[in-house]
């Protein structure tokens, strides 16, 4: 048990910045091993959507008195799945209800198979400065039994379709572990991606997520089950493979080019405060957590309709679960300090006692000493003078160490 005796609080403000996330619930297709909350077959929502989003960010910028954003993501679902003019409308409202920094960072997710050269242009157009591309593998069969709308080579040509029209900061999204994957095929993809030279690189282990339909074909005996032993070799292999072509590992699941790091995910790292909006869209500012209701009819319903009633501020408070908001969790020191390291212990650098201590007010090895002493025998992690971090062997066994901070 972490020792919490005179622990402070001091939860990060948002008068430096916030990350602002936007939740864009529509894909054109269902990928069978996806749970996020995202649909298809919905598109005749986005119109009222579209209103909500505005009206909640309206709300968002009123009741936090226009605060400065530092980084703007929109994820999904399947982002660059919105008409393109849309996309311009919601920057505009952002610029109309937050104050932006100078180098702000603007991600959009995007589906290869919506990348034409009118758009991307459209796109960097509107601000978006960084596409991360769900590319997931450059193998026609794996794409297929991933459910994905995108072959091979339409994956290549829109990365070249995104530089022509002037993006210098591209991501592209990696998925090993899949059934039947051979290293070897793996290692064609990591070849690919390497040759087109991108800024950025996330990679995920398959998970089979309950009630999917490759969860039911799984079960079924469809498909194997994965083999984890594999996919460690296939992570392993990536690792050397992207560290010796000019990646940095900074993260367990992403590399990047030096001076390329997601600045966004890096706030959910750091544990920094991030304002999200639209349907399940998490947030954790002010000392807060909450979240917004999921789905997409019920979101769209309740904003735009408090709003058409009676022209008042849909978003009303961050400790009551009002308008779109639907959970709000109390967060105490324990809480933030467990998440502080769960998350901070994902980052190769780790948490770093300096952060700690302005944070908590106490020393990471004041608060957890047998925890450390455990994980230091185990040899998942390592104690520097500057952070806690994981060994290379931690860094495969994470989800055992971040086990041992929750109290
Ligand atoms: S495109 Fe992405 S978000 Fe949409 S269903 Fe496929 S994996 Fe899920």
């Amino acid at each position: 048990m972490p020792n919490l005796a005179q622990i402070e609080h001091n939860p990060p403000t948002y008068d430096n910045g916030v990350g602002l996330y936007l939740h864009v619930p529509f894909c054109q297709t269902k990928c069978p091993y996806c749970d996020f909350n995202t649909y298809a077959g919905i598109e005749d929502q986005i119109p009222a959507y579209l209103r909500a989003l505005k009206r909640e960010l309206e709300g968002w910028g009123e009741l936090l008195s226009h605060p400065p954003v530092r980084t703007i993501f929109f994820g999904g679902g399947t982002p660059s799945y919105l008409p393109v003019g849309d996309i311009s409308e919601i920057q505009s409202t952002i610029r109309a209800s937050f104050g932006i920094v100078d180098a702000v960072e603007i991600t959009m997710e995007c589906n290869p198979g919506d990348v034409s050269l009118e758009n991307a242009k459209a796109w960097l157009g509107s601000g978006i400065n960084r596409i991360s591309m769900g590319v997931q593998s450059f193998d026609d069969g794996l794409l297929k039994l991933l459910g994905r709308r995108h072959t091979a080579i339409e994956a290549k040509q829109a990365f070249s379709t995104l530089r022509s029209a002037g993006f210098r900061n591209l991501s592209i999204d990696l998925i090993y572990g899949l059934p039947y994957q051979t290293v070897e095929q793996w290692s064609d993809t990591l070849d690919e991606t390497i040759a087109l030279d991108a800024e950025h690189i996330s990679l995920y282990g398959l998970q089979i997520e309950q009630r999917t339909p490759l969860a039911v074909d799984v079960e079924a005996g469809k498909y194997p089950v994965p083999d984890d032993d594999l996919a460690a070799d296939m992570y392993e292999e990536a690792q050397r493979r992207l560290g010796a072509n000019g990646f940095e590992q900074y993260e367990i699941s992403n590399w990047a080019k030096q001076g390329q790091k997601s600045q966004h995910n890096l706030l959910y790292w750091l544990n920094e405060p991030y304002l999200g909006v639209g349907p399940g869209a998490h947030s954790w500012i002010d000392g807060q957590r909450f979240a917004n209701l999921k789905s997409p009819r019920r979101y769209v319903d309740i904003v735009n309709d408090d709003y058409e009633a009676n022209g008042s501020n849909p978003v009303a408070s961050m400790q009551t679960p009002v308008g779109p908001v639907e959970q709000v969790e109390e967060t105490t020191p324990a809480v933030d300090i467990a998440e502080t390291m769960m998350m901070g212990m994902r980052l190769n650098g780790g948490v770093a006692h300096k952060r700690f201590e302005k944070r908590f007010g106490r020393q990471i090895n004041d608060v957890f000493p047998q925890e450390l002493k455990r994980l230091l025998k185990l040899g998942l992690i390592e104690v520097t003078d500057d952070a806690v971090l994981l060994s290379e062997r931690g860094r495969l066994l994470g989800n055992e160490v971040f086990a041992e901070f929750i109290g």
